[in-house]
């Protein structure tokens, strides 16, 4: 079988040399265990910071191990009376062919529900980063302006979505004109920015003329600097991520301070492992949503394990609209 491991902590922007591929050999189930294919893999923006050697939310990946993140899997062989042969799980595996696992590590997957990639997207993590971050910090009421960075992307193309649904008046920041499209024609975003060809500052003016009551913070730097000027009085700010300096050699901010005194908004970071207790609540609404078509999915998906690594660049390019998953088989 074959595996990626960290071959190398990246300095900037990972490249070739960040991975290797290595063939192993699978290990003998023990009870309790199952042997699992890799059906799709999530590559995910938060991986990069656990490339660094640097204390965070989530322990760094070693170097020559395994790099592992979500994996939806089909069981190939079981010792564990909860799951047969066939059944599709998922859960955080090391990005390899085949792995032998703890069957309690993994969760079984109703594939009746929605196609089994959306585990990894819509019903899974992203989503449910969406729907916090947003419902519960950002608190979007009837009227009022949302703004979400990184718009077309898995996480931010549910955040606005939601909003809509709630009532609020929805404003993408995206990086290509396609996705502008999208946002706009199929996801029912009220107004659109390219970060790339227009001037943030004026376009913020021209599409937020009442300012803006929510910001979901999705990559930080400019795009950030600038919607945090025009926050309305008592505004919102789920942090969720901060992409745009992932990469960076150096320390790039933040500067809000005095924003947030005059503005009396609040700004907070947040987990979504911490609503781990409401996983079921929300992965219950985003499933009725998806049903009655209130809420779209898109997803981008690489072809073949081969593709891993690509894929996960991919994310610091913009190649995907929606989920970025590959799909290994
Ligand atoms: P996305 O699907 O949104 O992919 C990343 C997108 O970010 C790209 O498609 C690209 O789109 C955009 N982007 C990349 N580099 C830059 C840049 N320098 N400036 C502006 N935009 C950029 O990923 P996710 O939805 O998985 O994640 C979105 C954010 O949410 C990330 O910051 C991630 O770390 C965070 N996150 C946080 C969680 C939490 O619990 N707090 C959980 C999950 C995700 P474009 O073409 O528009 O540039």
């Amino acid at each position: 079988e074959q595996r990626i491991v960290l071959a190398a902590r990246p300095n900037g922007k990972p490249t070739g040399e960040t991975f290797r591929y290595e063939s192993f050999e699978l290990t003998e189930l023990k009870e309790g265990q199952v042997a699992l294919e890799s059906l799709y893999i999530s590559v995910d923006p938060y991986m990069r910071g656990r490339m660094n050697d640097a204390r965070s939310y989530s322990q760094p990946f070693e170097i020559d191990e395994p790099i592992h993140g979500g994996v939806v899997a089909r069981v190939i062989e079981s010792k564990s009376e909860g799951l047969k042969s066939g059944d599709v799980v998922v859960g955080m595996l090391d990005w390899a062919t085949k792995v032998v696992v703890d069957a309690k590590t993994v969760r079984k997957i109703d594939e009746q529900i929605a196609p089994i990639s959306t585990a990894l997207g819509v019903l899974g993590m992203t989503g449910m980063t969406a729907y916090f971050g947003l419902l519960d910090i950002g608190n979007p009421q009837p009227g009022e302006t949302v703004v979400v960075s990184a718009a077309a992307g898995a996480v931010g193309s549910i955040v606005g979505q939601i909003a809509k649904i709630k009532g609020a008046r929805v404003v993408g920041i995206a990086g290509s004109d396609e996705k502008l499209q999208h946002l706009k024609a199929d996801l029912g975003f009220d107004e659109v920015i390219n970060y790339k060809t227009e001037d943030i500052r004026e376009a913020l003016d021209r599409t937020c003329p009442d300012g803006i009551d929510v910001y979901f913070e999705n990559v930080g730097g400019e795009i950030g600097d600038a919607v945090l000027d025009r926050l309305n009085p008592f505004a919102r700010v789920p942090v969720c991520g901060a992409i745009s300096g992932y990469n960076a050699q150096q320390d790039i901010g933040p500067r809000v301070q005095s924003k947030l005194i005059i503005a009396r908004a609040r700004m907070q970071g947040f987990l979504v492992g911490d609503y781990g207790k409401r996983f079921k609540e929300a992965a219950e609404q985003l499933g009725q949503w998806v049903s009655e078509g209130k809420l779209q999915y898109e997803e981008t998906i690489f072809e073949g394990f081969d593709r891993v690594p690509d894929a996960f660049l991919g994310l610091f390019d913009g190649s995907n609209t929606g989920k970025l998953l590959v799909k290994v088989k």
